[in-house]
């Protein structure tokens, strides 16, 4: 089995000694930045003016312009959207990233993909929590913490591993489970666990089973109970239990279902596509994609956001979740939305 570090194999006296830029402060930014500060690191912010600016010095933090704040750090964590960092990495990281520094990443792409290219004088690194960021905040003050991959691209230092290590303590990643990963390893399964399995897969499959109900004529409130809002229910068993736990607590009936009609849904077929998936992802097909649709400042990606977001399972669901309460909207969406 992988090596799996906790906070007792984990040393952070090298990171006790440098000061940390946090650049960003959404919903991973936050998060690594009062986590990091609650483990007693140096931390230090760097915003452009606005909303986030305006939070991080409400929550006591020093901020900063990118620049300064990078040009003062000794590790530069880039937290900001993806399709963002590779313009501000060349206005505001690069021209202070001086040699034996750290630029840090939590996840892969741009790196991976070329989007940035670091100086090879200065350590490279990964901590990716697998997990979103209001989570990776929210366990750490219950005492827990959302498991982390590290990795390491570049090491000019020879501490880049135990620095890596001490941040993912620091953020309370340890507390839970680190592993070490690349960035080609960590890029592709993130892209493809979010596309094939996670996100696409799953609100794909919800909308099949909606349409196919609602099609056949059943009422739509009742098609969004068994296709989606249970959807948690059963995710929450197999997250504690594995699917033998989650077979375990339904009825018999449910479980031959799901021995002989799931594997009619999702089959081989589907397996193949899925390594089509792979296979764009990996070859960086994928990844240019998205990066020219960010260069045309994104039509494909408003246009079917804007059509997702009026299927009738939307409707539907607003109406539904106003009448339960205990489906803490505001929190949830925030959280889930914050998701990438
Ligand atoms: P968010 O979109 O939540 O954060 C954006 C932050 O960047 C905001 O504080 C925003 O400030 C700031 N920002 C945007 N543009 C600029 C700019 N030009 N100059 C300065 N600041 C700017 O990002 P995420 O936390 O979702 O993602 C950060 C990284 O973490 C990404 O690499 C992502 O892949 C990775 N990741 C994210 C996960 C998640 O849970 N979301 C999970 C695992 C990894 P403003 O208010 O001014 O817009
Ligand atoms: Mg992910
Ligand atoms: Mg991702």
């Amino acid at each position: 089995m992988a090596k799996v570090y906790y906070d007792s194999d984990i040393q952070d006296e090298v990171l006790r000694n440098k000061k940390i830029a946090i650049i960003g402060y959404g919903s991973q930014g936050h998060a690594h930045a009062q986590n990091l500060r609650e483990s007693g690191f140096d931390v230090v912010v760097g915003l452009r003016k606005g909303k986030s600016w305006e939070q991080a010095e409400q929550d006591g933090f020093a901020v900063k312009s990118v620049k300064e704040a990078s040009e003062e750090a000794d590790v530069i964590m880039v937290l900001l959207p993806d399709e963002r960092q590779t313009q501000v990495y060349k206005e505001e990281i690069e021209p202070v990233l001086y040699p034996g520094k750290a630029i840090a990443f939590a996840h892969g792409f741009n790196v991976h993909f070329n989007q940035i290219v670091p100086p090879e004088n200065v350590d490279v690194f990964l901590v990716a929590p697998k997990g979103p960021g209001h989570l990776v905040r929210r366990t750490y003050v219950e005492g827990a913490g959302v498991p982390a991959l590290i990795g390491i691209y570049q090491d000019v230092t020879g501490e880049a591993k135990d620095v890596a290590l001490a941040y993912s303590k620091g953020i309370g990643g340890s507390r839970a489970g680190v592993l070490e990963t690349t960035f080609k390893e960590e890029t592709e399964t993130d892209l493809f666990g979010e596309q094939a399995v996670l996100c696409g897969g799953l609100t794909s499959l919800i909308k099949a089973g909606f349409e196919t109900l609602t099609e056949a004529g059943y009422q739509p409130e009742v098609a969004y109970f068994e296709c989606l809002h249970e959807m948690k229910l059963i995710v929450d068993l197999v997250y504690e239990g594995g699917l033998k736990g989650m077979r375990y607590s339904i009825s018999d009936t449910a479980q031959w279902g799901d021995f002989v009609s799931g594997p009619r849904v999702v089959n081989e077929d589907t397996k193949k596509r899925m390594g089509e998936l792979l296979k764009e992802i990996q070859s960086g097909q994928f990844a240019k994609g998205w990066v020219l649709e960010n260069q045309a400042n994104r039509p494909v990606f408003n246009a079917i956001n804007a059509s997702e977001n009026q299927h009738p399972i939307e409707v539907v669901g607003e109406e539904l979740r106003k009448l339960m309460p205990f489906v803490k909207k505001e929190k949830k969406e925030e959280e889930v939305a914050a998701y990438a």
